[in-house]
């Protein structure tokens, strides 16, 4: 059996000042696994006492997991010393960077050029993406040990846990552990959590809910002697979820938005022409990342100027007028417009607002996606309630994919 320490670092740990619930969350999760924790050691924020306790701890266990000091400040020194401890170098990475750049115009801060300090990674190492905060977690195996390095607000720690250090650790866990994602669109993640409530309950298998990039998803780990096994214990439940989630799944672990619509599209035999304001592209571009995308992707209309709407979509003056351009209305037009003019048999459309700045009283990130068909017309508001220009623009043009996801699954059906 694999043992582990926790090892918590914190000054304010240390004072009393807050309670150290991360290594009571730790422990309970990793016994889930079959991994044994021996020890709980905290430290402050001290560069040598925590070089000490992690060589320590190494010394006697096959994994340690450290929790905070993983933020932009000086007294954040976790990353430093536990890559200096494993031999590991950090090297500056720039997608990263961008991301955590992202984080805070989204969130419509100035970022502190210390917050570079968190685009540090270890060669070799292992990087867990934060959808909760901007401090990546951090996996460094060698000669047999593990660091894991997780941030110290839980409610970054925990869901970054699920995601990505359960599978990190699957090689120490006992027996075998499967891990499924269920991915839906079109709901927010608590409205997703409410519906699966007493399933987030379960032991055996787990069900941990996340949000990212616009999506809400589930999930689903599953811990017995064999990989068959545990595969036979998510099966129920990802179909107990699919059921209770109905349309709202749009497909199990890694497959995108774009290939299903790609994959439904193909096997009905229908074509998409797309119409985009704010995100100029973004969905032709996404459909055509995929490979075959040629026998179902008609044409692609950017019509940035309320002329353009009108011109090229015959989108009417009087709606744009009346409704405004960031409308229900407008979005519906432009929709049936490039339907008209491509000829083909759905035509999805977008127009809103990407950011930073809003538009008078309307705030970034209210974006309209529509859908028209011979048979129907579909539209959505969205309203992420982000200045970040790409997320907006990303967010918005999977909603819109979305729709013809939608549309197409119960064409086929
Ligand atoms: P930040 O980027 O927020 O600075 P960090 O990874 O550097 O994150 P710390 O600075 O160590 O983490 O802690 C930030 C906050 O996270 C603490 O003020 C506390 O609220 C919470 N926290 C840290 N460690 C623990 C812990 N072991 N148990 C519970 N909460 C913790
Ligand atoms: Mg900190």
């Amino acid at each position: 059996m694999s043992v582990c320490e926790i090892l918590s670092v914190g000054t304010e740990i240390l004072l009393g000042d807050i309670l150290n619930t991360n290594s009571k969350y730790l422990s309970t999760e990793l016994a889930k696994l079959g991994i044994s924790v021996l020890r709980h050691t905290t430290v402050g924020d001290n560069h040598e006492r925590l070089s000490a306790a992690l060589k320590t701890a190494l010394g006697r266990s096959d994994i340690v997991i450290a929790t905070g000091g993983l933020g932009p400040t000086a007294d954040d020194i976790t990353r430093d010393v536990c890559c200096e401890v494993m031999g590991f170098e950090l090297t500056f990475d720039k997608k990263i960077a961008d991301g955590i750049k992202g984080y805070f115009a989204s969130k419509g801060y100035e970022m502190p050029e210390s917050n570079l300090r968190q685009a540090y990674v270890p060669v070799g190492g292992t990087v867990f993406e934060n959808n909760h905060g901007t401090a990546p977690g951090l996996g460094l195996k060698k000669d047999g040990k593990c660091v894991v390095i997780l941030p110290g607000p839980p409610y970054e720690m925990a869901p970054m846990y699920q995601e990505s250090v359960i599978p990190y650790l699957a090689e120490y866990a006992e027996g075998a552990i499967v891990s499924h994602t269920v991915r839906t669109m079109g709901i927010g993640e608590s409205a997703m959590a409410e519906m699966c409530a007493d399933l987030l309950e379960n032991e055996n298998p787990t069900v941990a809910p996340y949000a990212k990039k616009g999506e809400a998803l589930l999930r689903v780990t599953a811990k017995a002697e064999s990989e068959a096994e545990a595969e036979k214990l998510c099966a129920p439940i990802i179909e107990e979820i699919k059921s209770r989630l109905g349309g709202y799944v749009y497909g199990i672990d890694s497959e995108s938005i774009e290939q299903r619509v790609v994959e439904l599209l193909k096997e009905s035999g229908l074509k998409i022409a797309t119409a985009e304001s704010c995100t100029a592209g973004y969905i032709p571009k996404r459909i055509t990342d995929i490979a075959g995308a040629s026998n179902i992707f008609e044409f692609g209309a950017v019509t940035y100027s309320n002329k353009m709407k009108i011109n090229i979509l015959g989108v009417n003056p009087v709606t744009i007028e009346k409704y405004g351009v960031y409308s229900e209305e407008t979005a519906r037009e432009m929709a049936a417009g490039i339907r008209r003019l491509s000829g083909a048999d759905i035509g999805i459309s977008v127009t809103g607002i990407a950011g930073p700045d809003g538009d008078g009283e309307k705030p970034a990130g209210l974006c309209f996606v529509a859908l028209d068909a011979k048979d129907r017309q579909i539209c959505e508001k969205i309203e992420t309630g982000k200045s970040d220009r790409e997320y907006n623009r990303y967010v918005t043009a999977s909603r819109a994919l979305n729709l013809a996801r939608v549309y197409t699954e119960e064409k086929i059906r």
